[in-house]
């Protein structure tokens, strides 16, 4: 078969989890909660099939849902985007992200992605018939480097994708990085996606910078959330994206094509959830006591612990520990200590030279405090 992607083989967080199952490792790859969501929530959704709301929704999802998406946003980032025009609910941020791509990004469009970075940003860039342009982040600490942005735009660029909080490194944009970026971008029609899955995930008391909050970033952006992330139902694959009138008219033209319209009484479930915003207002506190927990027991071991300032996820150096290499590492340590990771290396295209892996800490205590145990063998 003549391939259209043939650097692309199955993503390492399925196959993590697949070794994961068969070695009988504690699973801290693949992210994704080990605990069941807020039953108010299942039953919020069973009332909605129960109803009778079992068939299409509107092709731009279900009112109700998008109004209370409006609501949320403009509360938090003082953005009001129109529920009718301007939000529409996707098949999870997955789908808002490849969508987002094949409605703007034309066959020679550049598009710049800060690696390391979610691995299906490149493989849809490349669908779309993109040329993907790589800039790194600052190795070590992972922040943007500005220059390196600038010194990548160019008058083919259509588009930059960021992702705060990050996805792997667990760092979390400041209000002068958004300031930054807006103030670059100004001069130019360049178009702006923004991975925000772990909005509600950020620690320490800081706040989450999305792109609603700063206009010249808002007037060209797509907007991309899960609720699998906020409300602990990453299997019930339900996200949405924020964009202005003009692009978001661009992006139905393709959602209607790609998944037409997405589960009907889930997001009939998830509005009448919405109601109240404790579940996500709680959610800082929740996860950051998790991080605490994870990390209180990692600082025994001999991995050197990177920050950990959003996401669910908790980054260390392996250098103390061992002398393989990242991705060796995490087969290793989930055949012969029983946890699974995920290897920084996988966030990028090549060249990678750190020795950095990614756990997952949105576990029971008990599934942390069992890795714990094991990874104090190491
Ligand atoms: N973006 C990032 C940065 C993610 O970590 C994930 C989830 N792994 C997604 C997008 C996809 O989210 P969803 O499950 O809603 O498709
Ligand atoms: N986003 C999750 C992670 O980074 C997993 C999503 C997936 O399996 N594709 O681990």
């Amino acid at each position: 078969v003549q391939t259209k992607l043939p650097n692309v083989g199955t993503t390492i967080f399925t196959v993590m989890s697949a070794l994961a199952t068969e070695t009988g490792a504690v699973n801290l790859g693949q992210g994704f909660p080990d605990f069941e969501c807020d039953p108010k929530l299942v039953q919020a959704v069973t009332d909605a099939m129960t109803r009778g709301l079992n068939q299409y929704p509107p092709m731009t999802g279900v009112p109700s849902l998008r109004e209370a998406v409006a609501s949320k946003v403009e509360a938090l980032y003082g953005r009001r985007y129109d529920s009718g025009s301007e939000v529409t609910i996707t098949a999870g941020a997955t789908q808002a992200i490849i969508t987002a791509i094949l409605a703007v990004v034309r066959p020679g469009d550049e598009v710049i992605v800060l690696e390391p970075c979610y691995d299906s940003y490149v493989p849809n860039i490349e669908l779309a018939g993109g040329t993907v342009v790589r800039v790194p982040l600052v190795p070590g600490t992972f922040r943007p480097d500005f220059d390196r942005i600038a010194a990548a735009l160019t008058p083919r660029t259509r588009a930059i994708l960021i992702n705060s909080p990050h996805n792997p490194s667990a760092t979390v944009w400041t209000r002068e990085e958004m300031l930054r970026l807006q103030d670059l971008l100004a001069p130019t029609d360049v178009l702006l996606i923004s991975d925000e899955v772990y909005e509600h995930m950020v620690f320490d008391g800081h706040r989450h910078q999305s792109a609603a909050s700063f206009p010249g970033l808002a007037a060209r952006a797509f907007i991309v959330s899960s609720f699998g992330k906020t409300f602990h139902v990453t299997g019930w694959k339900v996200g949405y994206v924020l964009a202005p009138a003009p692009l978001s008219a661009e992006f139905r033209k393709v959602h209607q094509f790609n998944v037409f319209t997405v589960n009907t009484p889930v997001q009939h479930g998830l509005a009448a959830y919405m109601a109240r915003p404790e579940p996500y207002l709680e959610l800082p506190a929740f996860y950051q006591r998790k991080r605490d927990l994870f990390r209180d027991g990692l600082r025994k071991t001999r991995l050197r612990m990177l920050p950990s300032e959003g996401s669910y996820f908790q980054c260390v150096d392996i250098s103390a520990v061992s002398d393989l290499r990242e991705d060796e590492f995490c087969l290793w340590l989930t055949r012969e200590i029983g946890v699974a990771a995920i290897p920084l290396s996988a966030f990028y295209g090549g060249g990678f030279d750190q020795r950095v892996v990614r756990f997952c800490f949105a576990k029971r205590d008990e599934t942390l405090q069992e890795a714990l145990a094991r990874l104090a063998r190491l």
